[in-house]
């Protein structure tokens, strides 16, 4: 059930959540039970990048394993049952540059002492024909979240990056056969993941190879169409799985330059959870280049809420 407080913008809020995947969701459970009732604005497609995932395995407390969606409505439950309001709505933009901040949303503008931005990142998916039908259906962003599918079946990775040599390597647990494609003959990977993914007998990697249309049947992915870039020759390759490893960017456009990020946008953090502007927090794949995984994202969410509160009680 969803809760709307009334937006009135001379309000100022203890503490606002910008995005709802685990990260977001948990801060607001901790600041919730923290008595700061947060207000959270979860997006339009609230819940994150886990509403593309079937089944979640490796998030501790699920023996038999839950669905991505599933999961997503059970967090937000459970911290709007201690007092979380959820608006499913986009921020638009922010202005850090003075106390309290302001958060724009919908032509509406909210206040809010501290800001939590736990937007995550998204990957970037390859858009070539066919593809968002096949979307969790047998293409995927994520072998760590969907690899242990294709037991004993063929599937492709796409992408010549160090993701690519990783989810590749990380796939032959369970895939019989997996074909690294990459548009170029360059492989921006790292030698020694390049070196190690080249090794594994069950790997095969085509340079010159790029998606131009996904093929399937009512059962989901039978296949693609690759394009030789150089001269334009297409070739058809039979799999049943395919990962797309072509990068993530995190989503922090709204933010227009205001918190300090690295050089691919990812937000840094300046004294524990908190960014270079004093009582803005970030949480999650928004912050994070290496694990991106639900349950450090949920686990950074819980500091950020903790530090959040803390700032506040100092700060008030
Ligand atoms: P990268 O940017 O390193 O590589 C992206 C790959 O995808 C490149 O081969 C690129 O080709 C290709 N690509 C990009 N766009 C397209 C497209 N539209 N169609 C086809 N191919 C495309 O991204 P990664 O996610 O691999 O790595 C990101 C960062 O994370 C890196 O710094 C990496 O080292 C790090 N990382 C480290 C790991 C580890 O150490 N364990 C594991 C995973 C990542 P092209 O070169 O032609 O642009």
């Amino acid at each position: 059930m969803l809760s709307v407080r009334s937006t009135v913008s001379e309000e100022i809020q203890e503490i606002i959540i910008i995005g709802s995947g685990p990260a977001g969701y948990t801060a607001g459970l901790y600041a919730a039970r923290a008595m700061l009732e947060p207000l959270m604005f979860g997006g339009y497609m609230s819940g994150g990048q886990l509403m593309l995932t079937s089944d979640i395995e490796n998030f501790p407390g699920y023996p038999e394993g839950i669905g991505g969606p599933e999961m997503m409505v059970q967090l937000r439950e459970q911290a709007e049952r201690f007092g979380l309001t959820v608006e499913d709505k986009n921020v638009e933009r922010v202005d850090f540059s003075e106390r309290p901040f302001k958060i724009y949303v919908e032509g509406e503008e909210f206040l809010a002492k501290s800001v939590i931005i736990s937007t995550g990142a998204e990957a970037i998916w390859l858009g070539a024909e066919g593809e968002e039908a096949q979307k969790g259906r047998g293409i995927s962003v994520c072998a760590t979240c969907d690899g242990a599918f294709f037991r004993n079946e063929e599937v492709m990775v796409i992408g010549g990056g160090d993701s690519a040599m990783e989810e590749a390597t990380f796939l032959t647990r369970f895939a019989d056969k997996v074909t690294i494609i990459n548009r170029r003959d360059v492989f921006r990977a790292s030698k020694v993941m390049y070196d190690r993914a080249n090794a594994n007998p069950k790997i095969e990697i085509i340079p010159h190879r790029q998606v131009t249309r996904w093929l399937s049947d009512e059962k989901g992915l039978t296949g693609a169409i690759l394009e030789d870039p150089r001269d334009g020759s297409e070739t058809e390759i039979t799999v049943t799985g395919a990962f797309i490893a072509i990068g993530h960017k995190p989503i922090t456009a709204f933010l227009d330059d205001q918190i300090d990020t690295d050089e691919e946008g990812y937000i840094l953090h300046s004294e524990h959870t908190m960014t270079n502007v004093p009582g803005v927090f970030a949480a999650g794949d928004v912050v994070d280049t290496r694990y991106r995984q639900a349950v450090t994202a949920a686990g950074m969410g819980c500091q950020a809420a903790m530090d959040a509160e803390k700032w506040l009680e100092e700060h008030n």
